[in-house]
């Protein structure tokens, strides 16, 4: 690894930005290292104004770039065993250890190398870097900066999140969509219970909805057999309700998500759902006016289908290792809302294993970073005049 991007990466994840912090303080680093080489910073921050986005551009400004993206935030160290200091970089066995190692700030670290050396060189294409912050809690802090990029008069020519895919080309992966839905009854006495409405047999015909609304979309939606599970998902994950077994609950919530195929319109999915619950409403209705079901949606994201034919996945191809295979994955990225926003091709390749993250001691592998610098290098190489 090149003695530049080690001491980036290092002082990347000696930053305590798990989700529920402030992120400024790397964010003004990478800000402040940019500038030593000229290059200026578009900074967004969130409502409260204690996290922020980044967005740089090298390179001649009125040509469509090449954008490399990564989020700064990390899941928390805390609860877990640890057996090295999670918020310092431990370089051991030909691993770097450390919170966010492999998710995702040895990308970052070599993303913003990557840029530091285009400074020094006049390029084809801009070069550009995008950060942000709290993808972990559902790829919330992006979307204000593709807010702003979506009106940027030239779009990026093609996106690369550097999520950890041990370098392989990820072209897909599921959309998400999580809800809370408040199922009301009327509370009586339970020796009444007929004549009242239960909340949580309410929530139960609402589940029998849901697990019914599964077997079709396993039966009559969109499949792709890339994935483990090749239809799209619906899950009941978390439900509470009633305070005591002699009086008929009035509230039962409960938190479902839907993890759907690109070609499975989510919205529609929820459409028929309102009007299933709409139904057992009416029916809970005829004993009691406040019988009623709102569902809630906590976050969404859209999920990732880039086509392995088009131009930037062959472009990108140039650079890869010549065993570079292309991959749907499991978990989601901000690449659903990129390609969503700016309409341009997401490739998730990023050096490391999905295995490691999350987890205590989580690393990556030197040579992983090794992989992703020659991949990069050769993809700045083509950028230079
Ligand atoms: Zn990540």
């Amino acid at each position: 690894m090149k003695p530049r991007v080690l001491a980036i990466f290092e002082r990347l994840l000696a930053f305590e930005t798990v989700s529920s912090e402030s992120n400024l303080a790397l964010i003004e680093y990478v800000r402040e290292l940019l500038l030593s080489k000229g290059i200026e910073s578009l900074i967004v921050k969130d409502e409260s104004g204690k996290k922020a986005n980044l967005f740089a551009s090298t390179g001649p400004r009125e040509l469509p770039g090449i954008l490399l993206s990564g989020h700064t935030d990390v899941v928390p160290a805390a609860g877990q065993a640890w057996t090295v200091p999670a918020f310092q970089a431990t370089v051991r066995d030909g691993r770097v250890y450390g919170r966010g190692s492999c998710d995702m700030k040895g990308f970052i670290a070599l993303a913003i190398d990557a840029m530091l050396d285009a400074a020094d060189h006049p390029l084809n294409r801009p070069l550009q870097l995008a950060l942000s912050h709290d993808e972990e809690i559902g790829c919330v802090g992006v979307r204000r900066l593709l807010d702003v990029l979506h009106l940027a008069p030239v779009r990026p020519f093609l996106c690369v999140i550097g999520e950890p895919t041990n370098m392989q080309f990820v072209l897909g992966h599921k959309g998400k969509g999580s809800y809370r839905t408040y199922c009301r009854g009327l509370e009586a006495h339970s020796s009444l219970a007929p004549r009242s409405v239960n909340a949580i047999h309410v929530a139960c015909d609402f589940i029998a909805a849901l697990r019914q609304s599964q077997q079709q979309l396993q039966a009559q939606g969109a499949q792709d057999a890339d994935y483990d599970v090749p239809y799209s998902t619906v899950h009941v994950g978390q439900i509470v309700g009633g305070k005591a077994l002699n009086i008929v609950p009035n509230l039962c919530t409960l938190d479902f998500e839907v993890r759907n195929l690109p070609a499975d319109n989510l919205d529609l999915f929820l459409e028929q759902l309102r009007e299933q619950a709409e139904a057992i409403v009416r029916e809970a209705k005829k004993l009691s006016s406040v019988a009623d079901i709102e569902i809630e949606t906590l976050n969404v994201y859209p999920g990732l289908d880039t086509h392995p034919s088009v131009e930037a996945v062959r472009f990108l191809k140039n650079f890869a290792a010549p065993d570079t295979g292309t991959a749907k994955v499991s978990f989601g990225t901000e690449g659903g809302l990129f390609k969503q926003r700016l309409d341009v091709p997401v490739v998730v390749c990023g050096p490391g294993s999905i295995e490691q993250a999350h987890k205590p001691d989580e690393f990556i592998e030197i040579s992983q970073m090794e992989a992703g610098e020659r991949f990069l290098d050769g993809l700045l190489g083509s950028l230079k005049i």
